[in-house]
């Protein structure tokens, strides 16, 4: 009997790197641009946050794939009086560049037009988040932004994010599927095991968009542990409570693995909030936690993908009806995206044949799997 495997080549699970707010700013106090500081600005110039990234936590895990989630002008709604030094670039032919080199690794998804803003421009207004403001009167213009950034990144947004993950109104959802979005980072795990909605799912009436959720903070073993030769009472319980805490993340890690659900880690690019904090999650100060998740990931049996390619094989998944007689075996799609091929395996059947073609079964785990099959008539061999 032939079966669907839930993700590509029958994997355990996937992984994904979501980072959130690659802008072309960095904020600095001297004018340099450095690592700790660089939004995107740098692109992959010396010094730069994706330089940096590339001769340590790329090279090191050069399997790490994902998403960056774009906000494509927000860089222009920085504050005015907050004192801080912008260098600001434009996003322009340079980062087609930019994508191009991480095109194998990275996919590219929506994140808003200006992010979050200030009432006045001050950073003593309000923030305001924009899908807060954003409705169905403004499908035209993200209609044509979304169009506009599309032939300059070579790049189809299929989906994306809303600015502060939440923050949004009742004609967001609706507004999404007008845009003709597919998939949608709408949900945000809590770090540890809990009973719902970690796993890719369907959501909206007639299932229309994919929530592609957010299950594994990048920052969450930045927590060390501090000795002391004396080790004062308060420290120890603190260290103690680490340690656990510790613990349980890699039990968490752990269950989703054991669950088949996607781990999916959220970061950030930008490093500094408008109001001048740290920002957290973020890739620099991750450094090491990210080595950590990563590290207890190494020799696991896991996709690494895009969130979009994720999205689009958890649909083509989902939506393709499997019928298998004696001797053969159609996939037939139905749901609304395009057809995309599905990964199935099977204990006992090693070939098919297509159109008189041979399509052996790669041995897996005691399995025959058959991976990029397209809704076809196939014949069991
Ligand atoms: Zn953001």
């Amino acid at each position: 009997m032939f079966k669907k495997a839930k993700y590509f080549n029958n994997y355990r699970t996937a992984c994904s790197l979501m980072i959130d707010d690659f802008v072309p700013v960095a904020v600095t106090y001297d004018g340099q641009v450095l690592p700790n500081n660089d939004w995107g600005y740098g692109k992959l110039n010396k010094n730069s946050l994706f330089d940096y990234l590339n001769s340590t936590l790329f090279l090191k895990y050069p399997e790490i794939k994902g998403t960056f989630f774009v906000p494509f002008e927000s860089q222009f709604y920085l504050p005015k009086d907050s004192g801080m030094k912008y260098r600001v670039g434009q996003f322009d032919t340079s980062y087609l560049d930019f994508f191009n080199h991480y095109k194998d690794q990275f996919d590219i998804a929506f994140h808003g037009i200006k992010h979050t803003y200030y009432s006045d421009d001050s950073i003593h207004g309000n923030p305001i988040f924009e899908f807060h403001e954003l409705g169905l009167r403004d499908y035209q213009m993200l209609r044509d932004k979304i169009a506009h950034f599309e032939a300059l990144f070579d790049n189809r947004f299929t989906g994306g994010k809303f600015p502060g993950y939440f923050r949004k109104n009742k004609e967001s959802f609706e507004l999404l599927v007008k845009l003709g979005f597919k998939w949608w980072a709408f949900s945000l795990a809590d770090n540890k095991i809990a009973q719902n909605n970690f796993d890719t799912i369907h959501v909206g009436k007639n299932d229309t968009l994919i929530d592609m959720p957010s299950n594994l903070n990048g920052n969450v073993f930045n927590h060390e542990i501090t000795y002391s030769q004396e080790g004062s009472i308060l420290r120890n319980v603190r260290n103690i409570k680490r340690i656990k805490r510790q613990v349980d993340l890699v039990k968490y890690i752990a269950y989703l693995y054991k669950n088949r659900l996607p781990i999916t880690i959220q970061e950030h690019a930008q490093n500094q909030s408008l109001n001048g904090k740290r920002q957290r999650p973020n890739l620099y100060d991750d450094i090491n936690s990210l080595d950590k998740i990563f590290g207890l990931l190494r020799g696991k049996d896991i996709w690494y993908v895009s969130c979009g390619e994720l999205a689009q094989y958890y649909d083509a998944y989902s939506n393709t009806k499997l019928i298998e007689t004696e001797d053969s075996l159609e996939l037939i799609y139905e749901g609304s995206w395009e057809p995309y091929p599905v990964s199935i395996y099977s204990d006992t059947c090693s070939k098919l044949l297509l159109n008189g073609q041979e399509i052996l079964g790669l041995i897996k785990d005691g399995k025959y799997v058959f991976n990029n099959l397209l809704p076809n008539n196939y014949k069991k061999y």
